[in-house]
C-alpha cells in the first residue's frame, strides 16, 4: 500500500513514522510514506500557496493552482485514490479504515487556514474525511490517523494474524476489558473465568463482557452487530437477550 501525503509541513510526519508499527511496516515493505511539500508548487518568488479568500472574511484559503500541480507530480506513474482530509467529510470509522485498505494507493490531502479552494475538491477530489466533529489546525494528524488505522489492517502487518479482527468496531461490538498480571491490584481481583484455563468459558465470558460494555456505553451499534444462534443462546442464558433486543428496536433496525 502506498500513502502519498499532500502537505506544506511535511516535518510533521517525521516522529510518528519512525516508531512502532508503522516503522516495520515501512521498514517490511508493507507500505510506502511518499511525503510532496505543497509549497514545491508555488509559483511566485515567496513560495505562497494561500491567498485572502474573495467575499472577504477572516483567513487564508490554500491556492488551487500550488495543490493541482504537487497532485500530478504524486499521481505520476500511478494514480490513487484522493481524499481530502476536511471537517465537512464523512466522518471516518473503522469500516471505512477496511474500505480504503482495499486500494494500493490513497493520496491525502492536507488542508490549512480556512481550508483548499473549493475548485480544487470539485476538480481533483474523490471523497472528504473527517476524523470527528471538531476543528484541528491542519489536516496532517488527520491524514496520519488514516495512515495508521489503515496500516494495521494490511495483511502481515500486525504480529497476531488475528489481533485486528478482534478489535472493537471489528464486528460492532466495542472490546471486553483486559487484564494483565498481577491477579490482584489494589483489591481488584482478575475475574476468575480468565484464570480458568477453560477456553470456552473464557471466550463466552468476553462476548459477554463485549456485549455489555456496548450496550452500556454504545448501543446504539448494535443496530448493526448480527447474532449467531449459538450467540442469542449464550445472551438468553446470562439474561441479556431481552436488553439487547430493546436497544436494537429502539436504534432501528
Ligand atoms: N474553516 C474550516 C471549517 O470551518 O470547515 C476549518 C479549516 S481547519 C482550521 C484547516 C484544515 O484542517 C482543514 O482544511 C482540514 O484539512 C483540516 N481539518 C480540520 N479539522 C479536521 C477534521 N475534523 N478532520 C479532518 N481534517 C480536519
Amino acid at each position: 500500500m502506498r500513502f502519498d501525503i499532500l502537505t506544506i509541513f511535511p516535518e510533521l510526519f517525521s516522529s510518528p513514522l519512525r516508531e512502532g508499527i508503522l516503522r516495520r511496516a515501512l521498514q517490511a515493505g508493507q507500505i510506502a510514506v511518499n511525503l510532496h511539500n505543497i509549497r514545491d508548487w508555488a509559483t511566485d518568488k515567496h513560495s505562497m500557496t494561500d491567498d485572502r479568500p474573495f467575499g472577504g472574511g477572516e483567513g487564508m484559503v490554500m491556492k488551487p493552482e500550488p495543490l493541482s500541480a504537487c497532485l500530478r507530480d504524486a499521481q505520476a506513474g500511478m494514480q490513487g485514490r484522493v481524499i481530502l482530509l476536511s471537517p465537512r467529510g464523512e466522518v471516518y470509522n473503522q469500516q471505512a479504515a477496511e474500505r480504503l485498505a482495499g486500494y494500493e494507493k490513497l493520496v491525502l490531502v492536507c488542508g490549512r487556514y480556512e481550508g483548499v479552494d473549493e475548485r480544487f475538491r470539485q476538480l481533483y477530489v474523490d471523497e472528504e474525511l473527517s476524523i470527528g466533529d471538531y476543528i484541528l489546525t491542519g489536516g496532517e494528524l488527520a491524514a496520519m490517523v488514516v495512515v495508521d488505522s489503515v496500516t494495521r489492517l494490511l495483511p502481515g502487518v500486525l504480529g497476531c494474524a488475528d489481533s485486528a479482527a478482534n478489535d472493537t468496531f471489528s464486528r460492532g461490538l466495542l472490546k471486553h476489558g483486559q487484564y494483565t498480571r498481577p491477579r490482584e491490584y489494589e483489591g481488584l481481583n482478575v475475574p476468575k473465568e480468565l484464570l480458568s484455563g477453560d477456553h470456552a468459558l473464557i471466550e463466552e465470558f468476553r462476548f459477554l463482557e463485549s456485549v455489555r460494555e456496548t450496550l452500556t456505553r454504545r448501543p446504539s451499534l448494535l443496530r448493526d452487530v448480527v447474532f449467531t444462534a449459538a450467540e442469542k443462546k449464550v445472551l438468553h442464558r446470562a439474561g441479556m437477550l431481552q436488553a439487547v433486543q430493546r436497544k436494537i428496536d429502539e436504534h432501528g433496525r
